[in-house]
C-alpha cells in the first residue's frame, strides 16, 4: 500500500507566522490518501500552485477590508475536522457491522470510507474526532484557535456541515445546562471571549439570524423577517442593518440570548410549517478591543514616523481592532429532493437548497483556484464572503454518521470536506488608529498648551511690573539716603566750625590773661619798688597785705587756669567724638555705595528673569507650530495613501480584465483540443481496424490513454490522468461503443476494453448506465467465455462492483451469475482474481432475498472453496460473505420466516468458521466473530455450534472482542440461549 506524499504546501503550517501565539496542533495540511488495494481508486487532486493562486488573490485584495497598516496578511488555509457521532440505538441493532463502512485513524488524522466491499478510500484531515471525542475536546481543536485569533483582532468563522441528524447542532449550540461536560462552542467561545475583554473599554455584541428559502430572519427579534444584507463596495464588509446587537456583558446573559433564539427559531418553523433542519443558523459576535501598551510596541515598529513622535510626546495612537466571529449551523446537507417527504414542488426545494448549493459551488471555484467564484448567488455565500478565500480564520467541522445507509451523504459530506481543506485564506487584521480619540486629545492638549501659554505671558507680565516697582524703590532709597548723608555732612561741618572758633576764642582769653598777669606782676614789682621806699614798716605791712592778696589771686588764677585745662579737654573730647562721628558718617557714606550695588544686582537678576521667561515662552509657541505641521504631514501622507491604494485598485481591475479575456482564449483551445481529440479516437478505431487486417502489426499503442491502465496502479498523477481520460472517453466516445469493444477479437483490445468498463462500474454513479447499456451481459459472457486470467479478474471486479446495489443482484442472480463466479472460483489461481470474485459472492450474500438460491447454485461451497488460497485478503472477503449470509438469516429468524438450521451449516461451512475465529487477520476475525454471534442467534444452530466448539469462541468474544457491540451482542446470545445455558451450567460457567 503505497501512500502519496504529503502536500508540501500544506504541510507544516504556513497558516501563522512563527511570532504568533496561535501555531496549533491543527497543522497538518495534507490530503494523503491510501490506496486500500490493487484495484482501489484513489482521487487526489494536484495540489494549487502557489503561483496560480494570483487571480484569486487579485479578486481578493479587491474586495478585501483594508487595515490600517499590514497590507500583507497572513495566509491561512481553511482547518476542516470531520466527528463522527456515536450510534444511536436504532443503528445499534440495525447495523452491527457499521464499522465496515467506516473507518476512524485519529493518531494518523485519516478517515477510511469502503466504498464498495474490498475497496476503499483513505482521506486526510486535520483532525479527526471519534465518537468518544469529548465536546471539550472538540472545541479546542475545532474552534479555540479561531476564538484566539478574533481575540487578537482577526475575522474568524466556525461552521458546521453535514446531513440532518449528525450533530452539527449539538457540537455548536448545545447550552449544557443539564450537564456542563455537553457545552457546545457557541458558550465554550462566548466564555473564553468574555474572559479576555476589559469591561471598561472593550464590547461584545451578538446577533442571532436564521437564513430559511433566502430570507434572513432576526432570531433575537422575529417580526424582522427580512432582514437585507448589504456589502460596503470599497471595503467588501457586510452588513446587515436593522439586526438587533444585543450587548454581552456575561455569560447567563449570553445563554439566555441563545435560549430566546432557539425558542424563536422553533416559533418561526412551525409557523411556516418549515424544518429547522432546512434552515441555516447564524451567530455573529463582534468583539471592539482596545489595544493595551505592550502590543502598542508592535505597532510602534510598524510605524515609526508617527508612534514614535506620539510616544516621546506622550500621544499614542490609541487603536481599536474590530473583530467578527460568525458561528453557522448550516441545514442539512443531504438531497432536498430525496426523500419528497417535506412536500414541497421542485422549485421550492432548489430554493430551500439554493444557499448550500451555492456554498458548495463557491468552494469548488476556490479549490480549484478558478477565476469565478460565485459569491453573489446566495445570501449564505454573501454572508460568508469573508470566511472562504477572504480574510478570515476559518474551520470547518463536517459531521457524519456511522450508517452505511447513509454512504452517499456520507461520501459526499467528506469530499465536501477535502475540497473545503484546499481553500486559501489571506488573513487580516482588523486593526485602525482611533483617530478621532486622537483628534480629541490633541485638541484637549491644544486647549491646555494655550492656557498654559497665556498663564505664563501674564506671569513674566507680573514679574516685570514687580521689578519695576522694586527698582523705583530702591532708587528712592539711594536718594534718600544721599539727602541724609548731605545734611549730616553738612552739620558736621558746621560743628565743626564753631568748636574750632570756640577753640581759637578760649586760647586767646587765655593769651589776654596770661599778659594780663604779666602785666600785674610787673605792676606789682614796680610798685614794691615804690613802696620800699616809702614806709618801711608800712611797707612792711602792706608787703604781707599784698602778699596774701598775691596769693589769693595766684589761688584764683591757678584756679581759672585748671578751669581752662578742663574746658579744653572736654573740647578736645568733643573734637574726638566730632571726628569718630565723620568716621562713622564716612562708613556711613560707604555703605550707601554697597546699597547701591546691591540693589543693581537685583536688578540684573530679575531681568535675567524675565529673559529666561521669554525665552520658555518663545519654546513652547516654537513646540506648538511644530506639532501643527507634523499634524497636517500626517493628514496628507494618509490622504496621499488613499490616492494610491484606489490606483491600485484600477490596476487590479484591469488586470482581471485581462485575465478574462485569456480565460476566453483558453477556453476556445479546450473546445478545438476536445474536437482534436475525438478524431484521434477515430483514427484509433480506424487504425484498430486496419490493424485486424494485418496481424503482424503490435497492438494499440499502450500509451493512449484509455488503454495505459497497466501502468502503476498507485502512481496517483497517473491514475488520475487515466480516470480523467475514462471520463472524458465515457462523455466522447459512448458507453455503448466502449461495450462493444469487448466483444473485440483482439485480445489486447478486449483486455483494455474490460478494465476501462470495470474502472467506470467503480463509480456509483455509472452503475445503472452500464446496466441499462447491457453492460452486465456482456460482463458476464466475458467472464463464461474468456480463459484470459486478466480478463477474467477484471470482469469479476466490474462485477463486484455492480454487485453493490440490490437491483443488480437480483439482475446478477438471473442471469445465472452465481454459476459463472462459481466456475471461476474453482479454476482461477490468481488470489487477485479470487479476491475479486470472492467479494462479489459476498455482496450477493448481503441480499435476503437471494439466499436460498444464492445456495442451490453453489455459492457457499464456492465460497468455501476459496479458502485454499491463503491470501488473507480472500479469506477476508470469505468471511464477509458468510458474515453477510448469516445476518440475512439471523434477520429471517427475528422476522419469523425461517425456521431451519442455517444453511451454511448443511453446507459445511462451521470447521472453517471456528478454526478462523481467532484469525491474525483483523478482518477476517471481525467478519468470522460477526458471523458466530449471528448463527449463535438461532436457537436451531445452537446444538451444531456446541459440537463445532462455538462456544468458546462465543464466550472468547464476549470477553475480548475489540468492538464493543460485538461484545454485547456475544453476551447477549450467550444469555438468551437455554442450550448455552445449560453447556454452560455443566462446566460452572453460567453466564449473564
Ligand atoms: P443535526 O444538527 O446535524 O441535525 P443534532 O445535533 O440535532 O444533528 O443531532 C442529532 C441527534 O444526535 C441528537 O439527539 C443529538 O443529541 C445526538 N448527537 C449528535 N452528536 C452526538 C454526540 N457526539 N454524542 C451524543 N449524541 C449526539
Ligand atoms: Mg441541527
Amino acid at each position: 500500500m503505497a501512500l502519496s506524499p504529503y502536500r508540501s504546501s500544506l504541510q507544516g503550517g504556513t497558516f501563522r507566522p512563527s511570532a504568533m501565539r496561535l501555531e496549533r496542533p491543527l497543522s497538518m495540511g495534507s490530503s494523503t490518501k491510501q490506496s486500500a488495494a490493487a484495484a482501489a481508486t484513489v482521487v487526489t487532486p494536484p495540489p494549487r500552485s502557489k503561483s496560480s493562486s494570483s487571480l484569486s488573490q487579485t479578486r481578493r485584495s479587491a474586495s478585501a477590508t483594508r487595515p490600517s497598516r499590514d497590507e500583507s496578511g497572513v495566509a491561512g488555509r481553511v482547518r476542516v475536522a470531520v466527528r463522527l457521532r456515536p450510534r444511536n440505538a436504532d443503528e445499534l441493532i440495525a447495523d452491527a457491522d457499521f464499522g465496515d463502512y467506516v473507518e476512524l485513524m485519529p493518531e494518523l488524522k485519516r478517515l477510511k470510507l469502503r466504498k464498495n466491499n474490498w475497496d476503499s478510500e483513505t482521506f486526510q484531515f486535520d483532525e479527526v474526532l471519534t465518537e468518544t471525542a469529548s465536546q471539550k475536546r472538540v472545541y479546542e481543536v475545532v474552534a479555540k484557535p479561531v476564538v484566539e485569533s478574533v481575540l487578537e483582532g482577526y475575522n474568524g468563522t466556525v461552521m458546521a456541515y453535514g446531513q440532518t441528524g449528525t450533530g452539527k447542532t449539538f457540537t455548536l449550540g448545545r447550552l449544557g445546562e443539564e450537564d456542563t461536560a455537553d457545552r457546545g462552542i457557541m458558550v465554550r467561545a462566548m466564555e473564553d471571549i468574555l474572559a479576555d475583554i476589559s469591561s471598561e473599554q472593550d464590547a461584545v455584541t451578538v446577533s442571532y439570524l436564521q437564513l430559511y428559502m433566502e430570507t434572513v430572519q432576526d432570531l433575537l427579534a422575529p417580526e424582522k423577517d427580512n432582514i437585507p444584507i448589504v456589502e460596503d463596495p470599497k471595503t467588501g464588509d457586510v452588513s446587515l442593518p436593522g439586526v438587533t446587537l444585543y450587548e454581552v456583558r456575561d455569560q447567563r446573559s449570553f445563554v439566555e440570548l441563545l435560549q430566546i433564539g432557539e425558542a424563536n427559531r422553533f416559533a418561526a418553523n412551525t409557523k411556516l410549517n418549515t424544518e429547522s433542519s432546512r434552515s441555516h443558523a447564524i451567530l455573529l459576535v463582534n468583539v471592539r478591543k482596545t489595544v493595551r501598551p505592550k502590543q502598542e510596541r508592535e505597532l510602534a515598529a510598524l510605524n515609526e514616523n508617527v508612534t514614535n513622535l506620539q510616544l516621546s510626546k506622550g500621544h499614542r495612537i490609541p487603536t481599536i481592532r474590530r473583530s467578527k466571529l460568525i458561528i453557522v449551523d448550516l441545514a442539512g446537507s443531504e438531497r432536498v429532493d430525496k426523500s419528497g417527504s417535506e412536500g414541497h414542488t421542485l422549485e421550492e426545494a432548489k430554493f430551500i437548497n439554493l444557499s448550500l448549493t451555492a456554498l458548495g459551488k463557491c468552494i469548488n471555484a476556490l479549490a480549484e483556484n478558478s477565476p469565478h467564484v460565485p459569491i453573489r448567488d446566495s445570501k449564505l455565500t454573501r454572508l460568508l464572503r469573508d470566511s472562504f478565500g477572504g480574510t478570515a480564520r476559518t474551520s470547518l467541522i463536517v459531521t457524519i454518521g456511522p450508517s452505511p445507509q447513509h454512504r452517499g451523504e456520507t461520501t459526499s459530506t467528506i469530499l465536501f470536506g477535502q475540497r473545503a481543506m484546499r481553500v486559501e485564506n489571506m488573513m487580516k487584521l482588523r486593526e485602525e488608529f482611533d483617530y478621532k480619540s486622537l483628534c480629541r486629545k490633541l485638541e484637549t492638549d491644544l486647549d491646555r498648551l494655550v492656557a498654559e501659554n497665556e498663564r505664563q505671558n501674564q506671569a513674566v507680565l507680573d514679574a516685570e511690573e514687580e521689578m519695576e516697582q522694586k527698582i523705583q524703590e530702591a532708587q528712592q532709597s539711594v536718594t534718600e539716603a544721599e539727602k541724609k548723608l548731605a545734611t549730616t555732612l553738612e552739620e558736621m561741618a558746621a560743628e565743626r566750625f564753631r568748636f574750632q572758633k570756640e577753640h581759637a576764642e578760649t586760647l586767646h582769653k587765655l593769651e589776654q590773661e596770661r599778659a594780663l598777669r604779666e602785666k600785674l606782676e610787673k605792676e606789682l614789682k614796680d610798685n614794691a619798688q615804690n613802696l620800699h621806699a616809702q614806709k618801711e614798716k608800712q611797707m612792711q605791712s602792706e608787703k604781707a597785705k599784698h602778699q596774701k592778696e598775691l596769693e589769693d589771686f595766684k589761688q584764683r588764677h591757678q584756679q581759672e587756669l585748671i578751669d581752662l585745662t578742663k574746658r579744653l579737654e572736654v573740647e578736645h573730647s568733643q573734637r574726638d567724638s566730632l571726628e569718630r562721628k565723620l568716621v562713622e558718617v564716612e562708613h556711613l557714606v560707604k555703605q550707601k555705595g554697597k546699597i547701591e550695588l546691591g540693589g543693581q544686582e537685583q536688578i540684573m537678576f530679575l531681568t535675567n528673569q524675565c529673559k529666561e521667561l521669554s525665552r520658555l515662552k518663545e519654546k513652547a509657541e516654537k513646540e506648538l507650530q511644530e506639532f501643527r505641521s507634523k499634524t497636517t504631514l500626517a493628514t496628507k501622507k494618509l490622504k496621499e495613501e488613499n490616492a494610491s491604494l484606489s490606483k491600485e485598485n484600477k490596476t487590479l481591475q484591469h488586470d482581471l480584465e485581462e485575465s478574462l479575456k485569456q480565460k476566453k482564449a483558453l477556453e476556445h483551445e479546450v473546445k478545438n483540443v476536445k474536437q482534436q481529440l475525438f478524431k484521434l479516437n477515430f483514427e484509433a478505431d480506424e487504425t484498430r481496424k486496419s490493424r485486424d487486417k494485418e496481424p503482424t502489426r503490435t497492438l494499440i499503442g499502450s500509451d493512449s490513454p484509455l488503454l495505459n491502465s497497466h501502468k502503476p496502479m498507485n502512481m496517483r498523477d497517473s491514475l488520475n490522468g487515466q480516470r480523467a481520460s475514462i471520463a472524458k472517453l465515457f462523455e466522447e466516445v459512448g458507453l455503448q461503443k466502449i461495450l462493444s469493444l469487448l466483444d473485440s477479437e483482439d485480445m489486447g483490445v478486449r483486455v483494455h476494453a474490460v478494465k476501462v468498463v470495470a474502472n467506470l462500474a467503480a463509480e456509483e454513479a455509472n452503475q445503472e448506465k452500464i446496466v441499462e447499456a447491457g453492460g452486465m451481459d456482456s460482463l458476464l459472457s466475458l467472464l463464461q467465455t474468456s480463459e484470459d486470467e486478466t480478463i477474467q479478474r477484471v470482469a469479476a471486479g466490474a462485477i463486484a462492483n455492480l454487485a453493490m446495489n440490490e437491483t443488480n443482484q437480483e439482475l446478477i442472480m438471473a442471469q445465472g451469475g452465481i454459476r459463472l463466479l462459481a466456475r471461476t472460483a474453482n479454476q482461477a489461481e490468481d488470489p487477485q482474481t479470487l479476491r475479486m470474485v470472492a467479494g462479489a459472492i459476498a455482496n450477493l450474500c448481503g441480499n435476503d432475498k437471494l439466499q436460498g438460491r444464492l445456495r442451490e447454485e453453489g455459492g457457499i461451497k464456492a465460497l468455501l472453496g476459496m479458502v485454499r488460497s491463503r491470501h488473507p485478503d480472500v479469506l477476508a472477503q470469505i468471511a464477509r460473505g458468510l458474515a453477510n449470509f448469516a445476518k440475512c438469516e439471523s434477520r429471517g429468524v427475528t422476522e419469523g420466516c425461517r425456521k431451519e438450521r442455517s444453511l451454511l451449516i448443511d453446507d459445511g461451512a462451521l470447521p472453517w468458521i471456528i478454526s478462523n475465529a481467532n484469525s491474525e487477520s483483523s478482518p477476517v476475525r471481525r467478519h468470522i466473530e460477526l458471523a458466530l454471534c449471528h448463527l449463535a442467534q438461532h436457537e436451531v444452530n445452537a446444538k451444531d455450534l456446541v459440537a463445532a466448539g462455538a462456544l468458546w469462541e462465543l464466550l472468547r468474544i464476549s470477553e475480548e472482542c475489540s468492538r464493543e457491540d460485538i461484545r454485547n451482542l456475544a453476551k447477549r446470545t450467550l444469555t438468551a440461549s437455554p442450550t448455552f445455558q445449560s453447556e454452560l451450567r455443566k462446566v460452572h460457567l453460567g453466564h449473564g
